[in-house]
């Protein structure tokens, strides 16, 4: 019979994090509630902490605690360069991996009409608006290899030829199918430098 009550319900909860299963949940679980209660409870309270501060900014959508992140604010960026990548950690990978000085856009997701992702839950409105403004003249499409990032890539590729925007894609490197944020610094640095135009 499994366990229940708090206990069950703990372990349960862990299993929301990534690769984590139930054998795994329940070591944690165990290891929390007999030998690191103090941990335990700062965890707790760190994770409510930024449930509460942690958002999405204004202009790139990446996670930050102001309205801006502290990219988007700072004036020594290229405004010009827009790098479209899927998920905060990916233009986190880019950014330490590159000299690249320009501003990020993130998806947070990529196109996937089966699971009812489309342009308006990519916030792509306002990737759009970004276009309008005439300040971008080049986009980065730094989506992943997969058929999903493919496919938003290609999307937004026809957004930016209808605003007169050259769209480069990530050259070689990368390996295909494969997830930006686990590639090693030196081919994401190669395939980012290498990248070329849709
Ligand atoms: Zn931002």
């Amino acid at each position: 019979m499994p366990p229940a009550g708090a206990l069950a319900r703990l372990m349960r909860s862990l299993r929301c994090l990534p690769g984590v299963g139930p054998k795994s949940a329940q070591r944690m679980t165990f290891h929390l509630l007999q030998r690191d209660r103090a941990g335990a409870r700062q965890l707790a309270e760190s994770l409510l902490h930024a449930l509460d501060a942690i958002g999405h900014c204004a202009q790139c959508r990446t996670l930050t605690e102001g309205e801006l992140c502290p990219l988007c604010a700072s004036p020594r960026r290229e405004r010009s360069l827009l790098c479209v990548v899927e998920t905060p950690a990916e233009a986190q990978a880019i950014e330490q991996a590159t000299a690249f000085r320009g501003l990020f856009f993130v998806l947070n997701g990529r196109l996937s009409p089966l699971d009812g992702i489309g342009p308006a839950e990519l916030r792509l409105d306002l990737l759009e608006r970004r276009l309008q403004s005439g300040e971008i003249a080049e986009i980065i499409l730094a989506t992943n290899t997969t058929v999903e990032g493919e496919a938003t890539a290609h999307y937004i590729h026809e957004m930016a030829q209808r605003h007169g925007i050259t769209a480069t894609r990530l050259a070689y490197g990368m390996p295909l199918g494969g997830e930006l944020e686990y590639v090693d610094s030196a081919t994401l640095s190669h395939a980012f430098n290498g990248r070329k135009v849709f």
